[in-house]
């Protein structure tokens, strides 16, 4: 805490309070009205100055201040070590940031592409008796951000100014929603806030909502459903003749794939946007760390395969492998995940495939993805899916794992096909509260270890002989912990061990 923080008045509250809980009573909350900053809990916040101004990105590249409101909210988190830091719209947009973190008079504010949590990103919200804030650096010096109007905003020595003096405002609900929407947008395809248009699709029909998208063809339209914000290219929405059969397909893909997870829907706020990002160099389809995408390549390609069932039932393989993805990293912090992880992501996806009735197809897409990368006679795709288990143990190679993960797929699917989905489900939701918990793993080892421990613990089995097989072997440690388990018998007879 900053010694200028710990007024008088503060340091006889701190002593009259320490009075009351030494006599044990209740008046605790005479800290909630002290003047210290840290009582702002994170979230998004419109920021406006007594002169009138909000605090704005409005400009693109450089903050400064204005009358408009409608993009101007601001995620103030609090920083590792102390204040604030603040983020454009949403959590990891570009930050607010004091140019070479220089505490001189004039010095510009400037927003910055990449957080790193240095002092120059650090603020203090210090309240004034009259409600409002200053917005002060964290180089002690008490120089604050100043409302320059349409200027770059800028830090200059507090003056009692109505310019130097900031209301902070919650916001919340579906404005917040939006604005964090829009934010991933720009700062994916670089869009004004105007061009982007959204609509919620509950209560609307097929029909309802191809009106509504044919209002605004030359916008951007992003539909928010149950659990997922879609947003394709206009010339694909046109071809689309049942957006809310789509809609609805993406939240059953979602909704599936959380509910394996145990429920955590705090790790997209409940909503999970998966936009087209137009970058020609953007991957194929990929997850993020608060967003998935297709390229536009691939969100044309989408509507015009000619699988209507793959738009209507089910949005096909790489959307619900890409939102699988998002629940390994973002729901479980990777707490498991050797290698390079294009395994696990696909048990979600072969989850919300069979809750779509296309248990059949998800088992031969797995064993065919790996052909599909390799091709037919490579040694490698041999392994993959259902034909891993017609290999000789010769024929198994040590990498074998680091050169191809699809193969890793087999084994949880045995697992789910012998034993059901139940256990799969309590080991994800272990791992996604342990991560919540703030439980981390490191080196490889760890992560297999931290698997074969409560995937061992999740099914009731010691699975020990199955992950040496599959070449993911725990270390003695990890055996000893699950050796009191009756051992895995049924596939490991398969397999004659
Ligand atoms: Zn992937």
């Amino acid at each position: 805490m900053k010694k200028e923080q710990i007024t008088k008045k503060n340091n006889f509250f701190i002593l009259l309070a320490i009075a009351f809980i030494a006599g044990g009573c209740d008046l605790l909350d005479i800290f909630n009205d002290d003047a210290t900053t840290y009582h702002i809990d994170d979230g998004l916040y419109k920021i406006r100055s007594l002169a009138g101004n909000y605090l704005s990105y409005d400009t693109g590249s450089v903050p400064n201040c204005s009358k408009q409101d409608q993009s101007n909210a601001w995620y103030l988190r609090k920083a590792a070590v102390n204040g604030y830091n603040l983020f454009k719209g949403r959590e990891n947009s570009d930050t607010l940031d004091l140019n070479q973190n220089r505490d001189i008079e004039g010095n510009t504010v400037q927003l910055w592409y990449s957080f790193n949590n240095t002092p120059a990103q650090r603020w203090f919200f210090e309240q004034n008796s009259d409600g409002s804030y200053k917005i002060v650096t964290s180089n002690e010096s008490g120089r604050v951000i100043t409302d320059n109007g349409a200027a770059q905003i800028t830090i200059k020595t507090y003056n009692n100014l109505n310019t130097q003096k900031w209301k902070i405002e919650r916001v919340t609900g579906e404005e917040a929603r939006f604005i964090k929407y829009r934010q991933i947008m720009r700062d994916v395809n670089k869009f004004n806030y105007d061009e982007i248009v959204i609509r919620n699709a509950n209560g609307q029909t097929d029909a309802s909502l191809k009106d509504k998208i044919a209002v605004n063809p030359n916008k951007e339209n992003m539909i928010e459903g149950e659990y997922v914000v879609l947003h394709l290219p206009n010339n694909v929405w046109a071809q689309c003749q049942e957006p809310k059969k789509m809609i609805d397909a993406f939240d059953s893909v979602y909704e599936a794939e959380i509910e394996l997870l145990g429920r955590s829907e705090s790790i997209h706020d409940g909503k999970m946007v998966f936009l087209t990002d137009y970058n020609p160099t953007a991957a194929w389809m990929y997850a993020a760390w608060d967003y998935c995408a297709f390229s536009k390549g691939a969100a044309e390609d989408f509507l015009s395969s000619g699988n209507e069932w793959v738009r209507y039932e089910h949005p096909g393989w790489g959307v619900g492998h890409e939102i699988g993805h998002t629940m390994v990293s973002r729901g479980m912090g990777n707490l498991f995940t050797a290698y390079a992880g294009e395994s696990w992501c696909n048990v979600f996806n072969i989850y919300a495939l069979e809750k779509a009735g296309l248990k059949e197809f998800s088992r031969d897409f797995a064993a065919g993805t790996a052909r599909t990368y390799y091709g037919d006679n490579n040694k490698y795709a041999q392994y993959a899916g259902r034909d891993y288990d017609t290999l000789s143990n010769a024929e198994r190679v040590t990498d074998i794992l680091a050169v191809n993960t699809f193969i890793f797929l087999k084994f949880p699917v045995l697992l789910i096909d012998t034993y059901g989905w139940d256990g799969m489900r309590t080991f994800f939701t272990k791992a996604a509260n342990d991560n919540a918990g703030g439980v981390r793993t490191d080196a490889i080892q760890d992560k297999i270890d931290y698997m074969a421990v409560q995937l061992s613990l999740a099914y009731q089995m010691d699975l020990s002989y199955l992950l040496d097989y599959w070449r993911v072997s725990p270390s003695n440690t990890a055996k000893a912990r699950i050796a009191h388990l009756p051992k895995e018998r049924l596939i490991a007879a398969n397999y004659g061990m």
